[in-house]
């Protein structure tokens, strides 16, 4: 599993050789350190390359990275699904069903409010130590409600689905620029870190590593497409515009009327795009639907209203 790293809430040192594991796996060497007692969460299988130390709140964890050969594997299910990531529904699919956004509110409070009470406390004092260690472990357990949630639902859809198609959506470069220049300072700007900070509570980029990883032990495949006008697009006609979308949540189409929750509308396209995908075996579909080439008749529009 790959480790996702933040700074300051996971310390973490790697043994890329030396260590020794114990044959029933209770004890592990660590060079410099000796031996030190360890509880195992599951059985070691192949041969271990990696040992990885680290430490989360008040916790210490290994992990061993291992060596095994496998045959590849055959994905249980045949369906395909699309998948829209938002910020009012963490995702909604294209089968019609959606997840709530993960509310961690009420850590964040905490945390705010702890952060104050740090501001008025001498810095490196012991009290501001104490305080200092609290605000990590609510951090932490704010990591971990997002981490369990973003595995639940991964795990699901992976196992019920061989192909899921989200947008490819340059996480990077949306959270990138939120600090903003002096003179893009304003409402705009506030606006639009608001956003950033809620794209990265919601970890989809974990999210997508998680899909990819799992998909990959399960045998199925994830596939990323264009997400150009994705929420703007009519998934009855194909028309086109901007007054597709009346306001954020609501779809209505200009031309035919078809109306629906904005972000199943997504979905919709995105698997649609995900199927051309798979017809052309290219990647760039704004250049195909330009060019109007290898558009897969019986896949133009899926129709799967609930
Ligand atoms: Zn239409």
């Amino acid at each position: 599993m790959p480790t996702f790293k933040k700074k300051g809430e996971v310390n973490s040192f790697n043994f890329p050789q030396g260590f020794k594991i114990d044959k029933n796996g209770k004890r592990i060497f660590l060079p410099k350190i000796g031996w030190v007692n360890v509880r195992k969460s599951q059985a070691i299988l192949g041969k271990a390359k990696n040992v990885t130390v680290s430490q989360k709140g008040k916790h210490w964890f290994v992990s061993i990275q291992v060596e095994q050969e496998v045959a590849p594997p055959k994905h249980p299910s045949n369906a395909m699904i699309g998948g829209d990531l938002g910020v009012k529904r963490l995702i909604t699919l294209s089968d019609g069903s959606f997840v709530e956004p993960i509310d961690t509110s009420k850590q964040t409070i905490r945390i705010k409010r702890l952060q104050k009470q740090l501001a008025r406390k001498v810095k490196f004092s012991s009290n501001w130590k104490k305080l200092k260690a609290k605000i990590t472990t609510f951090h932490t357990k704010v990591a971990n409600i997002r981490h369990d949630k973003l595995h639940k639902i991964s795990t699901q859809l992976s196992k019920s689905h061989a192909i899921i198609v989200l947008e490819d959506l340059k996480i990077r470069n949306m959270t990138k620029n939120s600090k903003g220049s002096s003179e893009q300072h304003g409402k705009m700007v506030k606006q639009k870190s608001g956003l950033n900070r809620v794209i990265l509570n919601q970890g989809w980029g974990m999210f997508k590593e998680m899909l990819k990883y799992k998909q990959d032990w399960l045998g199925g495949q994830v596939i990323f497409v264009d997400p150009k006008h994705t929420s703007q697009t009519c998934p009855a006609c194909g028309h086109q515009s901007k007054d597709n979308r009346l306001t954020q949540s609501k779809f209505e189409c200009a031309k035919c009327g078809y109306q629906d929750n904005a972000d199943h509308v997504g979905a919709l396209n995105i698997l649609a795009r995900g199927h051309r995908v798979l017809a052309c075996g290219e990647i760039d579909i704004s250049q195909l639907v330009e060019a109007g080439t290898c558009l897969m008749s019986d896949h133009k529009a899926p129709m799967v209203l609930n």
